[in-house]
């Protein structure tokens, strides 16, 4: 493994393959300079079939080669490689990386399943990488479960991280316009989405409200070892899905704990780094936030791929009325908020030594 300069990369298996984030997965792992992709799963409507024939590709590169050679295997626990990035449907993914934890893997998941499990890391890496602490509580020996938050989650984090930081915050109103790839392939139908704006999206307000808190809290030392307890601030969320490809908008309003001028906030933002930026991880954007002039900024065709995706655009910082400021955020929800975000949480467990 090359994490720390050898030649040889570590061996990784990517679960649910073929699906959106899947794709995002084997695309980001294919030249990555730690990990090689070495095994791939899906169902058994897949299992068997040759990955490039298997996978319906969304993305405008072709899948590697090499990759689109190699046999889809069944969704089991025997599974070679230790590393195990897991883009399953929630429908199934609780059990078989609880199963494959136990067996001694680490699995990094964008599944929901065991997202709020208590011992279980909720990661953004800039924000809060040392709820890493939390796996030692795992009961699955060598093995472990990390994950990744929801899409709209990570880049509303990574907005508020350096805020929190900064200037303390008592409360969130955030209303989501989100891309159709977050709802996976073929998702949504197109005689609901073309012309259309759909003002619900299953269980997301609530995963915003919670995850967000969870990211953002803080680790204690208890009796029973170490526990996130969760942000003291409230978050509401109203969730929209809108006829964009990729790239969730998200129109946030905030009150401080502590007022502050526009450009100390702006400058919260453009200073704000963390520990994957420290250690130069090889997915981490060179700054986690950007700031977007403009006053039609951020858009997702615009700025969704800011820093390849890794990194979370803002702008339009004003004063708000009844909140005290509200500003626009713009992220890639399979890059930053799916794929590439489980990769940066995969960089740091082995820069931690947890693989
Ligand atoms: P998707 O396009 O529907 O892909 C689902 C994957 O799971 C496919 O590879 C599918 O294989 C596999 N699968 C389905 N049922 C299975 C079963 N019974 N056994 C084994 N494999 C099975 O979904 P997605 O959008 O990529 O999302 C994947 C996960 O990431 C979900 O948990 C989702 O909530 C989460 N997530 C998605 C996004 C996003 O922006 N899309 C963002 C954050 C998190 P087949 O192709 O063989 O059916």
């Amino acid at each position: 493994m090359s994490g720390s300069g050898g030649s040889r990369r570590m061996p990784v298996a990517v679960l649910g393959a073929t699906g959106s984030v899947g794709q995002r997965l084997v695309s980001l792992l294919a030249d990555h300079p730690w990990f090689e992709v070495a095994a791939l799963t899906a169902s058994d409507r897949s299992a068997g079939k040759r990955y490039g024939d298997a996978a319906r590709w969304l993305l405008p590169d072709p899948p590697p080669a090499r990759i689109a050679d190699m046999a889809v295997l069944p969704t089991e626990p025997a599974l070679e490689p230790r590393l195990v990035f897991s883009a399953l449907d929630a429908g199934v993914a609780g059990p078989v990386e609880a199963e494959l934890a136990r067996q001694g893997h680490v699995v990094v998941s964008n599944a929901r399943s065991h997202r709020l499990d208590a011992d279980v890391p909720l990661l953004v890496p800039e924000v809060n990488a040392d709820h890493l602490c939390l796996v030692a509580q795992q009961p699955y020996g060598s093995g472990a479960i990390v994950t990744n938050p929801n899409c709209s989650t990570i880049g509303l984090t990574l907005a508020l991280g350096p805020l929190v930081d900064a200037f303390g915050l008592e409360r969130v109103h955030v209303v989501t316009l989100q891309a159709v790839s977050g709802a996976g392939y073929p998702g949504i139908s197109s005689l609901d989405m073309v012309d259309n704006v759909v003002p619900f999206i299953a269980g997301e307000e609530e995963k915003l409200e919670v995850e967000t808190l969870k990211v953002l809290g803080t680790v204690r030392d208890g009796s029973a070892g170490p526990h996130v307890a969760a942000a003291p601030f409230r978050v509401s969320a109203q969730c929209n899905r809108v006829p964009v490809l990729d790239g969730h908008l998200e129109c946030v309003s905030v009150t401080l704990a502590r007022d502050a001028a526009l450009d100390a906030i702006r400058g919260a933002w453009e200073a704000f780094c963390g520990e994957p930026q420290a250690l130069e991880l090889p997915s981490a954007p060179r700054r986690p936030v950007h700031y977007v002039d403009g006053n039609d900024r951020p858009q997702p065709r615009l700025d969704r791929d800011v820093e390849r995706g890794m990194a979370v655009a803002v702008g339009r910082l004003r004063p708000c009325p009844l909140f005290g400021h509200k500003f626009i955020l713009v992220t890639h929800n399979t890059v930053r908020g799916a794929a590439g975000g489980a990769i940066l949480c995969a960089e740091l467990a082995v820069a931690r030594g947890l693989v």
